[in-house]
Formats: structure tokens, C-alpha cells, sequence
């Protein structure tokens, strides 16, 4: 598997690069920067700490044991046919799975804390799908490699191949490209019914649930898709954690990120620590503040406006004595 890994990984990096020009060229929601809000939250990590860790916990420590165990190696099953129709095969399955179970976390109270962080972000690009709880990826990857490594072994291609597919994939359902694919969203889902899934909208919490087949939905009832009509808000309707330890923290037990800060100063040392920083690197808030590290002045906080937030914001202005 050694090579393709390379040109899987190359493939990726370049579709990175496609979709943010594409984001610009034919921007979805209008004025979306390219660092949004949460931006490095969701870079560093989720798409780089969190998946580097857990790709070895699942494949190493949960597929690999049953693999010793079970053998199904050598029954053969599958060796015989095409790579290609090895991978459609998976691609199809898991993706059925995956439509019920991202179903069932939006039917779930129980399920929902470990699919809420999903839904956190207020702008969704290209890298917004990389925000997924720990318990989320432990329990779909799982299920998604498995079977591959089961059946086939741990070095076959289909397994870079299907992670390739899953990363451009979830990159360009939520991309923020204002794609019109007219009846081929019947079958392949897309931003068009995958940004509406994001919004903060009634309407649409029970609806579009497909990853890469939109065809769940319109089987299963679940698809709405307005015509061209665009959502207004998106991301939770209640306040949500910035931070990553927070927003895992949360999905255990309900607090208030806000109070925090304005509350317990070891907290706000820890909570403001990534805007001191960013601040002596740019040697000001101008350049963190372009890069999607600090908010505007403007910006306000989910829950309304809070102590929490004016301590940040003081931070933010160098004036934090004041507070
Ligand atoms: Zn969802
Ligand atoms: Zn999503």
C-alpha cells in the first residue's frame, strides 16, 4: 500500500486546493474568508491531531486484534474481483449505514452529544466537516474499515482509495461552492442539500442526511432541498465551546464557556492563550485577526453577549487592565 499512499495524499492536497479557488470563484454564502471563524480549531486539531491519533487507535488497537482473532482473511471472499467494484461495494454499504446512523444521532438525545459538534460551525466550507467528536469517528470508522481489513488485509489499495474518496467527498459536500448539479443530486449528494443540513433552521433538522449518495434521502423521505433558496444562519441554535477540549468536554456535561472565562482566571489563562499568542506572533491583532485567530470587535458571542466575551474582546483591544 506503501505508494498509493503517496499519490492518495498528493490527490488530496491538490483537491485542498481546488476547492478553496472554487469556494472563491462561486461562493456559496457570499464573504466567507477563507480563515472563518474555528478555522484552526478544525485544521490543527481535528484534521491533523485528532485523525492522526485515532487513525492509530482504530487500525492498530481495535481492526487489528479482530483481524488476529478472526481470520476471514483467508476465506477469500472478495480477492477475485476488480479493485474498482471492491471499492464501490464498501463505498455503497457503509454509506447506507452511515445515512441511518447520522440519522439516529439527530433522533437521539444521547447520540446527538456526540454528533452536535458536527453541526457547531457558523460558516461551512470545505474543512467544516473535519469537526467530528472522537466517539463519532471512533464508532464510524470502525464500521467504515473493518470489513475492508477483514476481508481484503491491511495493505489493500482499497483502503487508501476509499479514505481519498471519503476526505474529497466530505470536503465537497460542505464546501461553500454554489454548485447546481440539477437532477444529479438525486444520486450524488452535494453542498446544495449538504449546506442546508448545516443550517440553524427547523425546517431542516430532520432532513439530509446522506454523505455521498443523496438517494437515501429522497428514498427514505428525509430530503429537502427549497429550489434555490439559501439558508440564513447556520451552526446550533444554543452557545457552543471554541475550544476543542471544551467542545468535547460539553457533549459529557453542559456548561457555559463565557462564564468560564470571566469567572476562573486559570481558565481564562488557558481559554486566552492562543490570542496572547497570535498577538506577540503578529506582533498585533491586525494579522490575527485576518488568520481567523482572534474576532472582530463587532463579533458577538452565540449566547448574546456575555462577561466572557468583553474579557476577550479586551484582550483583543490590549486593554485588558481595564477589565
Ligand atoms: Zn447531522
Ligand atoms: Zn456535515
Amino acid at each position: 500500500m506503501g505508494t498509493i499512499v503517496y499519490y492518495t495524499t498528493g490527490l488530496l492536497v491538490l483537491s485542498v486546493f481546488i476547492f478553496i479557488w472554487l469556494e472563491r470563484k462561486y461562493p456559496y454564502t457570499k464573504g466567507m474568508p477563507v480563515f472563518r471563524d474555528g478555522f484552526w480549531v478544525d485544521l490543527i486539531w481535528y484534521t491533523f491531531i485528532q485523525s492522526y491519533f485515532l487513525k492509530i487507535f482504530i487500525f492498530d488497537y481495535l481492526i487489528e486484534p479482530m483481524r488476529r482473532s478472526w481470520h476471514l482473511e483467508s476465506m477469500h471472499w472478495l480477492d477475485h474481483w476488480p479493485v474498482a467494484l471492491q471499492v464501490l461495494l464498501f463505498l455503497v454499504i457503509h454509506d447506507f449505514y452511515i445515512y441511518w446512523f447520522h440519522r439516529a444521532q439527530h433522533h437521539s438525545k444521547l447520540l446527538w452529544r456526540t454528533h452536535e459538534a458536527h453541526h457547531s460551525n457558523k460558516e461551512v466550507d470545505w474543512l467544516a466537516g473535519a469537526r467530528s467528536h472522537i466517539v463519532e469517528i471512533i464508532v464510524n470508522q470502525t464500521i467504515e474499515f473493518a470489513p475492508i481489513v477483514l476481508l481484503l488485509g491491511p495493505n489493500s489499495p482499497v483502503v487508501a482509495i476509499k479514505a481519498l474518496i471519503d476526505a474529497v467527498w466530505g470536503m465537497y459536500i460542505h464546501s461553500n461552492i454554489d454548485v447546481r448539479s440539477g437532477k444529479l443530486q438525486y444520486v450524488i449528494n452535494g453542498p446544495e442539500m449538504h449546506q442546508w443540513h448545516h443550517a440553524d433552521d427547523k425546517s431542516v433538522f430532520y432532513s439530509n442526511y446522506s454523505t455521498k449518495f443523496a438517494v437515501w434521502d429522497w428514498l427514505f423521505g428525509t430530503a429537502y432541498l427549497p429550489g434555490r433558496k439559501k439558508p440564513r444562519v447556520f451552526g446550533l441554535p444554543y452557545a457552543y465551546p471554541r475550544d476543542y477540549f471544551g467542545q468535547h468536554w460539553f457533549s459529557v456535561k453542559r456548561f457555559d464557556e463565557e462564564e468560564l472565562v470571566a469567572k476562573y482566571p486559570l481558565f481564562r489563562t488557558y481559554h486566552l492563550s492562543r490570542l496572547r499568542l497570535a498577538k506577540w506572533i503578529f506582533g498585533g491583532i491586525g494579522w490575527a485577526r485576518k488568520l481567523g485567530l482572534a474576532g472582530s470587535p463587532g463579533d458577538k458571542p452565540a449566547n448574546g453577549g456575555r462577561m466572557g466575551q468583553r474579557v476577550v474582546e479586551s484582550v483583543a483591544e490590549g486593554t485588558e487592565s481595564a477589565i
